[in-house]
């Protein structure tokens, strides 16, 4: 076949350890013998955000602000560890917060499921995907102790200082503790859109759920917002393509998913998010089975995988011994991206070798042939256990 062209470059994100192995591997072997690959490279591996001072990571958050697309691979959050293991300047920030930070984006995430591997809730036979808001609320709180016989207030200035709200949170009788949070409507307004925009992509219902009945200021200026953002821009574009949006109280919901199918977005405040993103995961099966895409308010696009960088088979692989990484979660990382821009450019054929490369990767693991930490889940067919580089050959083939 000819190859496939692409028009706009995809912003390419190298990361770390077998991850990275993972990375060179499917390009070589599932992308480049079909498309004219055209991307701007950025090493986001640790050596070089070292080597930069880490610029090459605002860099590359420039680069998909001006592309619209990006895949990334999954990269060392420095500790104090890795500053000794590499030698490094100092303990650069973690990328995806960098990445986070200056797109000003919401992170998705959907499991990845093939029909003999089966989840822990029986019920979900559909993917549920989770969008947490990530700003503000406890991860950017205030937190005291207060003293026995001490009073605490909520107090709020205006510009020049001059005290214009003042409510008591408390009256301390005994000791006890106290805590303020934040958000912005600014921001809550953008995590609206990225979920709206990501409902009607993936054609699926959008769920959003808060605790606005005791919450009734702050947590109801999330469901208001909500409200207000999808009657005035989303509405029509949802009755169009026939899916629906739907608020309720977050313990409702709970009741409500469990029962559920699965096959629709889950719109979460940051705490929830954090929670329950962990408890939908580990019962899809794990982090090699999910795919993670962040998307900002102005429309552009940031896959990757959700697990790390495999550290554990990363130092395996270099001793020499066999691994059996599972690169299904750096695929769809990769054709989520190629089908993105094949969308964005009008160029249908790479939306399809996308979706065929998806739909190659499942029917290898439905075919039975799979890495070792799906072994333990699957179902149905005969299991033939094979080392990384050999699941990619198998998806090739298929291909
Ligand atoms: P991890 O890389 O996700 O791996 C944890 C364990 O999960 C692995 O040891 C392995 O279990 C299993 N696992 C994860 N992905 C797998 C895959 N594709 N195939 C098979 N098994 C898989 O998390 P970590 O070891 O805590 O972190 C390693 C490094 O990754 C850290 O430096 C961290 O900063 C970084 N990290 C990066 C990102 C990101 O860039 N998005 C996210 C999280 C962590 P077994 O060992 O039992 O086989
Ligand atoms: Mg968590």
């Amino acid at each position: 076949m000819d190859k496939i062209m692409m028009k706009t470059p995809l912003v390419e994100m190298d990361g770390d350890e077998m991850t990275r192995i993972l990375w060179q591997m499917i390009k070589e072997e599932l992308i480049l013998p079909y498309v004219e690959l055209k991307t701007e490279y950025y090493d986001l591996g640790l050596p070089y955000r070292d080597a930069t001072d880490d610029q090459v990571t605002v860099d590359a958050a420039m680069a998909i602000k001006k592309y619209g697309v990006g895949v990334k691979c999954a990269t060392i959050t420095p500790n104090a560890q890795r500053v000794e293991e590499y030698h490094l300047k100092k303990m650069w920030k973690s990328p995806n917060g960098t990445l986070r930070a200056l797109l000003d984006g919401t992170v998705l995430r959907t499991p990845i499921i093939a029909r003999n591997i089966k989840p822990l809730v029986p019920a979900w036979t559909k993917p549920i995907t989770i969008a947490r808001h990530a700003y503000g609320d406890i991860y950017k709180n205030t937190e005291l102790k207060a003293p026995a016989g001490s009073r605490a207030y909520l107090v709020v200035e205006d510009a020049q200082g001059r005290e214009t709200a003042r409510e008591m949170i408390h009256d301390f009788q005994g000791e006890g503790i106290v805590q303020g949070v934040h958000n912005t409507a600014a921001s809550i307004a953008s995590f609206a859109r990225s979920c709206f925009t990501f409902a009607l992509d993936a054609k699926q219902d959008l769920w959003f759920s808060t605790k606005d009945t005791i919450s009734k200021t702050y947590d109801h200026t999330f469901k208001d917002i909500f409200q207000e953002i999808y009657d005035a821009e989303y509405r029509e574009a949802f009755e169009k393509a026939g899916i629906s949006y739907f608020y309720t109280l977050i313990d409702d919901a709970v009741a409500r998913v469990m029962r559920s199918e699965g096959g629709f977005v889950w719109a979460c405040k940051n705490y929830d998010g954090d929670v329950m993103s962990d408890m939908v995961a580990t019962a899809f099966g794990s982090l090699s089975m999910m795919s993670s895409v962040l998307i900002s308010p102005d429309g552009c696009y940031e896959y990757e995988a959700a697990h790390g960088t495999v550290t554990r088979h990363y130092y395996k692989h270099l001793k020499g011994e066999e691994t059996s990484t599972n690169a299904i979660a750096t695929i769809f990382a990769w054709t989520g991206a190629l089908a993105k821009r094949g969308e964005l450019d009008g160029i249908p054929e790479l939306t399809a070798f996308a979706k065929r490369l998806e739909k190659a990767t499942l029917d290898t693991v439905e075919s039975g042939t799979m890495t070792g930490d799906l072994v333990g889940q699957s179902q149905g067919v005969p299991v033939h256990r094979v080392n990384t580089q050999d699941f990619i050959r198998a998806i090739a083939s298929r291909l």
